[in-house]
């Protein structure tokens, strides 16, 4: 089968590997209906060293399921499925807290064990445990957003809930990718009363208008922070959501808290510590998050997708095959796709 390896910065190929297969009794092969590309895919496509054994990529699919093994009981053969980017076994302790990324025999894809889901099939681990079988009609929009749900809109619910978004409270988001913009769709969802987006993207930020987003700052740095601020009524904003990762990103966010606020930081941090510990301490701030338990949310996102309430799949502005994911890569980077849905 074909599938797609990292080998260095900016080096994606498309390969034949062997074919995706049943190895534990709990496993289920899916055959790949649509799958994406990530922002933080683009972390190894900037900064991978080389000599370092081929990554295979992705882990936001929608599948097909093409094969179960023996102990399979809930997953059948034929269903479309939402694979989360974690699998998890559904029985332990975290997995039961709703908390299937830190299961204890649960792990990531896009890994070399078992495999990446921008690829024509991908071995699944615990797929009872992992997959959400999904009764939905063959509708590209209805596609879209379904997808979403295997990543960034359960990512972006995460941080609007680790931020504590509430209704009538005051949102900030740190970022206009996807994430970002699913962000601003779960913090307008949970009811927050003004909704702040921090990017400089005119496209995306238009789009976060449009799922909800009351004003825009395009500063960055202290000159953000003095923005929100000023929007504020100088004190800040009660959740803070950083969905990009890196430390000016985190300092912002820190740094648009109010006092007593909450930061949900769900961007795949690419620092060591956490910025602006003076900040945060006298802010009495609570910094949570981490790689969303999106298992857990589907059952509450998937009835606003189905009914149209929310339309995440609005995030996707690029659809290639196979062949075209290098280019999507770059497209990607470039900041001249927002994100990239893939057709195997
Ligand atoms: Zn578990």
């Amino acid at each position: 089968m074909r599938a797609t390896l990292m080998h260095q910065a900016g080096d994606v190929r498309i390969e034949t590997v062997p074919d995706a297969a049943i190895r534990q009794p709990t496993d289920a092969v899916i055959r790949v209906v649509r799958a994406s590309i990530c922002g933080s895919d683009l972390w190894p496509y900037n900064d991978m060293p080389a000599g370092r054994a081929a990554r295979p990529m992705g882990h936001e699919a929608i599948g097909r399921v093409e094969a179960i093994g023996s102990a399979v009981e809930r997953i059948k053969v034929g269903d479309l499925v939402i694979m989360p980017f974690a699998y998890s076994d559904g029985f332990c302790m975290f997995c039961d807290e709703g908390l299937q990324t830190s299961c204890q025999h649960g792990g990531f894809f896009g890994q070399p064990d078992p495999g990446g889901a921008q690829a024509e099939a991908l071995r699944i681990p615990y797929a009872d445990g992992t997959l959400y079988p999904i009764d939905a009609p063959a509708d590209e929009e209805l596609m879209a957003s379904l997808l979403t749900l295997s990543d960034v809109m359960g990512t972006g619910h995460h941080a609007a809930l680790r931020a504590q978004v509430s209704p009538g409270k005051v949102a900030a988001v740190i970022g206009d990718g996807a994430v970002g913009l699913c962000g601003v769709i779960a913090a307008t969802r949970l009811g927050a009363e003004q909704i702040i987006i921090l990017g400089r993207h005119p496209g995306r930020t238009a789009l976060a208008r449009e799922f909800g987003a009351t004003e825009v700052v395009g500063e960055r740095g202290e000159e953000a922070i003095d923005r929100v601020r000023a929007l504020t009524g100088g004190v800040g904003a009660h959740a803070v959501l950083e969905c990009v990762g890196s430390e000016a990103a985190m300092a912002t966010a820190v740094g648009v808290a109010r006092p007593g606020g909450a930061i949900g930081r769900v961007g795949m941090p690419h620092y060591a510590s956490v910025a602006g510990g003076l900040r945060s301490f006298y802010g009495n701030l609570t910094v949570a998050g981490g790689p969303a338990p999106v298992r857990a949310y589907i059952e509450e996102l998937l009835p606003d997708v189905l009914e149209g309430r929310i339309q995440p799949g609005r995030v996707f502005d690029r659809l290639v095959d196979l062949n075209g994911l290098p280019d999507g890569y770059r497209a990607m980077n470039a900041r001249e796709a927002l994100k990239v849905m893939v057709r195997p």
